[in-house]
């Protein structure tokens, strides 16, 4: 059976991208009798707003989606980040990173990644002594992935894209990525995979900007030995300009698009949905 699931940020308020995603995932479920869930990615406290939340059930229903109950929401989640973590740890794949995001600008000569500069390494090379001498003195860190080590565990890889495809995985794609952000003691990355696999999820359906992530992913899948999914990476809903819709730089909320009179018919084919 095909469970697929909507995993929206509460740190803003849903855009025609979202609605893209959402439709997606429905329209996957509901085709094959599957099931669609709604998962609420909070474990940024620091970003994340009850209000988003709320608006996020709202604007859901008001588009004509439905999804079952209970909704996961991360911030209940921690202690299973937590144990997934310490999996990793036991294996030897992880390190703990001390650097400033100014100690990485410094450093310089740091790779280029699909999103930006890839982490250097600095800390990967401290010896036992010196972390132990910083953890002493007060330090929290962050725990990164040892991307070489973890490549040489889970080796060879790949992922079901829209059906037989199959994409192979670079596993160094995302360099060493922080795993357990020193204020959340987890991080985005972590947590979809935990929580894929904890709710049963057989179809990620998310845009296509999120596609090298699953590099990523399927390295922690194999380290954790959970089950992989299969993806399907949709076109990103662009803007009359051509540029791509985000939260931040002036994409047009769902809410702003119905408050000025659309339909949720007229929004779901914005999004790419006549039904
Ligand atoms: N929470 C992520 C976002 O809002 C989506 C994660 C995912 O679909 O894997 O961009």
């Amino acid at each position: 059976m095909t469970v697929t699931r909507f995993a929206p940020s509460p740190t803003g308020y849903l855009h025609l991208g979202h609605a893209a995603s959402a439709l997606t995932g429905w329209h996957a479920a509901r085709q094959s009798g599957g099931r669609f869930l709604l998962r609420i990615e909070d474990i940024d406290h620091t970003r994340c707003r009850p209000v988003f939340e709320d608006a996020i059930h709202e604007d859901l229903a008001w588009l004509g989606l439905d999804w079952e109950r209970p909704v996961r929401r991360q911030s209940e989640h921690r202690a299973e980040y937590a144990a997934a973590l310490a999996a990793l740890d036991a294996l030897g794949v992880l390190y703990p990173c001390f650097c400033t995001r100014k100690d990485i600008e410094a450093a310089g000569q740091a790779p280029q990644g699909p999103e930006g500069p890839l982490y250097p390494g600095l800390c990967r090379a401290l010896d036992a002594r010196e972390r132990e001498r910083r953890l002493a003195a007060g330090a929290v860190p962050a725990m990164r992935l040892d991307a070489k080590r973890a490549a040489g565990i889970a080796g060879e890889l790949s992922w079901n894209e829209g059906g037989p495809a199959q994409v192979p995985v670079d596993p160094r794609r995302l360099g060493d990525a922080v795993l357990a952000r020193k204020d959340i003691g987890a991080s985005y990355h972590l947590a979809v995979v935990v929580d894929d696999a904890a709710q049963g999820v057989t179809l990620v359906t998310r845009g296509e900007d999120l596609a090298e992530a699953t590099h990523l992913h399927r390295v922690l899948q194999a380290l954790l030995g959970l089950a992989a999914p299969d993806y399907h990476h949709h076109k990103l809903v662009l803007d009359d300009e051509g540029r791509r819709l985000a939260k931040r730089g002036g994409a047009k909320g769902i809410r702003a698009i119905r408050e000025a009179g659309m339909t949720p018919a007229e929004i779901r084919a914005l999004a790419g949905f006549s039904d």
